[in-house]
């Protein structure tokens, strides 16, 4: 896949560092480079831009992260099944378009796609973390405010970090893409330490919402090649999306799913039905008019989110838990940000604790 860029910012302290080299000698040609005193400044939105978080997505800023790297998901909390999942911030926005994406809201006022010089920080916050928790297994990953591989030919980061997470027992890496852009990581061998996840929409939901994302055929032809390179894989059906013939599209999407791999050899399946704040609503609406997939039979949920009308909802996602017991009981799955009562409804148990699901998931 390649991502187009309009500029790419190299903050002035970075000129030096070895992500600035990689992604200056690896840019296309003819992309103006730019520097500046401090990146944080580039990276708000461009006045007067018609669109100015989808500009945001094509100017590349290489700067030092100010803030720490390691944070707890922003989808967990008390109201919420939570699968115990730290984020490793490595970077921020994605080139990418989904039209349903929450960094729409959460990075309005920042949406310059940022990538942090200083990454190499973030392994000793790793390290450190690892320590403080003897025995534990951590499931980290770094793709919340970013797609984990979409650049990555580029930055190269990922390389890096699989061989520091390969090297140290008590730590799964989760790499979450919509990608196909797998090469850096066949170079290296996780042994057995880095899980890469997709995203997996049915055709329907592809073309209509997921711009500039990779088809799902190739998702699942990347995910059979990095799980004969050694990796773990996982599936997030996430958002599912109700729409008049849903439940058949995203049947036969999990049909597809368990012909390219086995259902032993999944690590785990995750489903979350459609939720939006009504400021990422708004947003999502206004960028993305022509978009009838966002304007679905949905309620304002307690938690302030819209969600799809609970009974439609509830449906869908059984009948995908259903035909995913079928195919295998044992494949670990869990709901992300739904209460524990939806949880009990679809799952037909209340959600286990974040440790066990993280243990789970480290064990397959
Ligand atoms: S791929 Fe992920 S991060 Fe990128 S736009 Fe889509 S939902 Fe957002």
């Amino acid at each position: 896949m390649s991502f187009e860029l309009d500029e790419i910012v190299i903050e002035e302290g970075c000129r030096q560092s070895a992500l600035a080299a990689r992604v200056l000698s690896r840019a296309p040609a003819g992309v103006p480079v730019d520097f500046a005193a401090d990146a944080r400044v580039a990276v708000r939105p461009l006045p007067g831009a018609a669109d100015p978080f989808g500009a945001g997505k094509r100017r590349m800023a290489v700067m030092r992260r100010r803030a720490p790297f390691l944070m707890a998901c922003p989808a967990g909390s008390s109201e919420f099944a939570c699968c115990g999942y730290l984020v490793l911030v490595l970077a921020s926005n994605c080139p990418m378009d989904c039209s349903y994406c929450f960094l729409q809201e959460y990075l309005a006022e920042n949406p310059g796609f940022q990538v942090y010089a200083n990454y190499a920080d973030a392994f000793d916050e790793l390290e450190r973390m690892r320590r403080r928790a003897p025995g534990r297994v951590l499931r980290v990953g770094t793709g919340e405010l970013a797609d984990s591989l979409a650049f990555d030919r580029l930055t190269g980061i990922s390389r890096d970090l699989v061989e520091f997470c390969a090297a140290r027992e008590g730590l799964l890496l989760e790499l979450k893409t919509k990608t196909d852009e797998i090469d850096n990581l066949l170079t290296v061998d996780p042994r057995g330490r880095t899980l890469v996840s997709w995203t997996l929409s049915p055709p329907h939901v592809f073309a209509g919402c997921e711009k500039r994302t990779a088809p799902p055929t190739a998702r699942l032809a990347a995910a059979r090649r990095i799980l004969e390179a050694g990796y773990k894989v996982g599936f997030h059906l996430d958002p599912v999306i109700a729409y008049p013939g849903a439940e058949c599209d995203y049947l036969a999407l999990l049909d597809d799913l368990f012909d390219t791999i086995a259902p032993a050899q999944i690590s785990f399946i995750s489903l979350g039905g459609m939720r939006m704040t009504p400021a990422l609503r708004a947003a999502a609406r206004r960028r993305h008019p022509q978009n009838p997939l966002l304007c679905g039979e949905e309620v304002l949920a307690p938690d302030g989110r819209y969600r799809t009308f609970t009974p439609l909802r509830v449906g869908l996602l059984s009948a995908l838990e259903r035909r995913i017991a079928a195919a295998s009981p044992a494949i670990s799955r869990y709901l992300c940000m739904e209460p524990p009562s939806i949880h009990r409804r679809v799952l037909g148990h209340a959600p286990a604790p974040a440790a066990a699901l993280g243990a789970a998931i480290a064990g397959r």
